[in-house]
């Protein structure tokens, strides 16, 4: 199982730590950011790229 962490710069300027979901979401890491808008990454290759962004 990996246990790593996640780390990307939202749009409003903080880092965020994303962690693990878990469960049957064993690839996906999310967090709330500050500001309100809540990043959901999937893990699928061995770089983080933020392609997921469906808040306003
Ligand atoms: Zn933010």
């Amino acid at each position: 199982m990996k246990n790593r962490r996640i780390i990307i710069k939202c749009k409003c300027g903080n880092e965020l730590y994303l962690k693990l979901i878990g469960g049957q979401y064993q690839y996906s890491y999310r967090e709330n950011c500050a500001c309100g808008r809540d990043w959901l990454l999937e893990d699928l290759s061995e770089d983080c790229d933020e392609d997921e962004d469906s808040e306003r």
